[in-house]
């Protein structure tokens, strides 16, 4: 269950800002992007420059969720080399055939797992067709959650299907044109695993420019 915008907790965020709140040892209201893409695979800008470009507009965490089949051999090693500040979380984007090919991003925290439906507004499904992938995919992963956005464009469709799995809303970033223009919020510890048990539960925010 994503709560609406009007819920969003802009008190803790303009708290945050003014310094009002010791970031360390209480909950906050963090900006990510779960969907990125990298010269490791199809992208055009480096992990280093998707990163710093993430960083500028203020996100505290993104995950680099490069194709399987399009991936740098060193791509780990390059992930876990970037001079950030930012949370980064390691992923990958599977190709997985059902019925057709479909994508399932999967996000490592330090103990938690995220698996993420991508895109399922790319696929031409109707919603009928979209309800048969996912009994599917059930069967292949523990999914968690299903990306709404279309390379960060609402699909208002999708935002109002009545599914099971918390929406999430994604750039899918391949350029430096194609960030920032949706990324979910949410008020938890800035710490990978409470990160993704607050997306599990639903507890985030889809924002979009
Ligand atoms: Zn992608």
């Amino acid at each position: 269950m994503n709560h609406s915008l009007v819920d969003r907790p802009i008190k803790k965020a303009d708290d945050r800002i003014r310094g009002n709140v010791n970031v360390q040892s209480v909950y906050m209201l963090l900006k990510g992007c779960l969907h990125t893409h990298t010269t490791c695979s199809d992208g055009k800008l480096s992990p280093q420059e998707v990163a710093n470009a993430y960083e500028s507009r203020g996100y505290d965490f993104i995950a680099f969720t490069d194709h399987d089949y399009l991936l740098k051999p060193n791509y780990r090693e390059i992930c876990g080399q970037l001079k950030t500040n930012m949370i980064i979380f390691y992923g990958i984007e599977l190709t997985v055939f059902v019925n057709g090919y479909i994508h399932v991003t999967k996000i490592e925290g330090d103990r938690e797992v995220l698996h993420i439906f991508n895109h399922i507004g790319e696929y031409d499904f109707t919603p009928e067709q979209l309800l048969v992938r996912l009994t599917e995919l059930e069967k292949m992963y523990p999914l968690d959650a299903v990306e709404i956005t279309t390379k960060g464009f609402r699909e208002m469709v999708f935002e109002s299907l009545n599914i099971a799995y918390p929406k999430i809303a994604s750039d899918d970033s391949h350029t430096l044109g194609g960030i920032g223009r949706a990324w979910i919020e949410l008020d938890t510890k800035r710490e990978k695993d409470s990160i993704i048990q607050a997306i599990k539960k639903g507890k985030c925010w889809n924002c979009y420019i």
